[in-house]
């Protein structure tokens, strides 16, 4: 089995290498935002779009041209790679995956990658790497990199440059340990297992939340790009990386005790995108319950589950293990033991009661087990009919689950106005499908 990954480092550049990347990844910056413009205006004229060819064509011009000249200071493949990322950002878009490209601005995700190995030495024994122009960099080696290398990508984050060393092997096909689970995703719990063992939610951002606004305010009143001023918003920036780097680690933990410990997880196949859109809907679609829904897409896109679920995918996979995506269908509401569907099982937002059982459990417990069953029926169906889909992929919405005659005689149809989180986002999730 062939495995991709990325090792990150943080780079110990000098004083003129660092100005050197800076220059570089504002040349890409300017590439990109150069070549968008182009595309933009060929578009307004009604001719067609460029190719990836064209567009290489046009930067050779660039480079040649005396107005923009200082172009060729920086290497041409991290240029050229930029042209590609824009193609890639057209290509989302006309696969409605995206929104349309936008202009890059200057501090926002700057970065550039060298896409040839050729041009790429790594010595690990000395902590050190060579990339074009840049000559010889010291990295904080905190890890061997395993694998041979692909392509190098250099980003800079909170006045930090840090290198990013993607690599491809050959591993051996590993055999998944443990059993079988299901996962219920919740706001007041992150995650809960169907056998019962659940993980606190993180909510990074609640918890700087006061600092980060006292930080915004600070910047607010200062004069904008004084000094003073971008001291403030350097300030504010490190407060959203310290965030991003509590749920990163929060995330990259979670899902690996539970790759390691698991053979088949089933999830909810819960579209964050569409259920973190803006609550407040459209002038012609005004939102319903803004405020509810407000409240809870802070609180997913602060838990980051999109990520835990790719995270999740990736690992499993790794590990010989399979994710599976079930539609979210009353998973809440459904009595695991008598299979009895009532939002009345559901008096709290914590606690489930069976009205014809009388079974009893924590909800989000009752969520996971449903959830578990609904994969298991998933599996089943694949089993007999379509082929098996790979762990890794990313393409396993509902379609399969859609046709699949267990699950729809299951699934079972008529929600009404929800009273509780989950029926929200089930509501959220079926709205954007009808
Ligand atoms: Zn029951």
């Amino acid at each position: 089995m062939q495995r991709l990954q990325a090792f990150k480092f943080e780079l110990s550049p000098d004083g003129q290498q660092e100005r050197q990347m800076r220059r570089f990844a504002g040349s890409c910056r300017f590439v990109f935002n150069k070549a968008l413009a182009l595309q933009k205006e060929r578009y307004e004229q009604g001719e067609k779009k460029l190719g990836y060819a064209g567009l290489c064509k046009r930067l050779t011009e660039w480079r040649n041209s005396p107005d923009t000249g200082w172009l060729s200071g920086a290497p041409v493949h991290p240029l050229q790679q930029t042209l590609k990322d824009l193609e890639r950002a057209y290509a989302n878009f006309f696969l409605k995956r995206a929104d349309f490209p936008r202009f890059k601005k200057k501090g926002q995700a700057d970065s550039f990658r060298y896409p040839d190995p050729k041009q790429i030495k790594l010595e690990q024994a000395n902590s050190r790497l060579f990339l074009p122009k840049l000559g010889w960099l010291r990295y904080r080696n905190s890890r061997d990199v395993l694998g041979t290398v692909k392509n190098v990508t250099v980003s800079q984050s909170c006045g930090k440059w840090y290198v990013s060393v993607q690599t491809e092997r050959e591993v051996e096909q590993p055999l998944p340990n443990g059993g079988a689970v299901g996962i219920d995703m919740g706001v007041a719990r992150f995650a809960t297992l169907s056998d019962g063992t659940f993980y606190a939610p993180l909510n990074s951002f609640k918890r700087h939340q006061t600092a980060l606004r006292r930080a915004q305010q600070a910047m607010s009143r200062k004069t904008k790009f004084s000094n003073n001023w971008k001291k403030a918003r350097a300030k504010v920036q490190k407060i959203h990386s310290r965030i991003g780097n509590a749920r990163r680690d929060y995330l990259h933990k979670t899902s690996t005790t539970i790759s390691q410990n698991h053979a088949m997880v089933c999830i909810e196949d819960l579209q964050v995108r569409n259920m973190s859109r803006s609550a407040a809907g459209s002038s012609e679609q005004p939102g319903k319950q803004v405020r509810a829904k407000s409240g809870l897409n802070k609180a997913i896109l602060d838990q980051g589950w999109a990520e835990f679920r790719r995270q999740l995918d990736y690992k499993l996979a790794w590990n010989g293990g399979h994710l599976i995506a079930v539609p979210p269908r009353n998973t809440s509401r459904t009595c695991p033991c008598c299979g009895h569907v009532s939002s009345a099982n559901r008096q709290t937002q914590a606690r489930f009661e069976c009205v014809e059982c009388g079974f009893e459990e924590n909800a989000d417990v009752v969520g996971a087990i449903n959830v578990l069953r609904a994969g298991h029926a998933r599996l089943a169906c694949e089993v007999n009919g379509a082929v098996m889909p790979s762990a890794a992929g990313t393409h396993r919405s509902d379609s399969g689950a859609a046709q699949c005659p267990r699950l729809s005689a299951a699934g079972i149809s008529g929600l009404q106005a929800g009273e509780d989180v989950k029926t929200l986002l089930v509501k959220a999730w079926r709205g954007k499908r009808t």
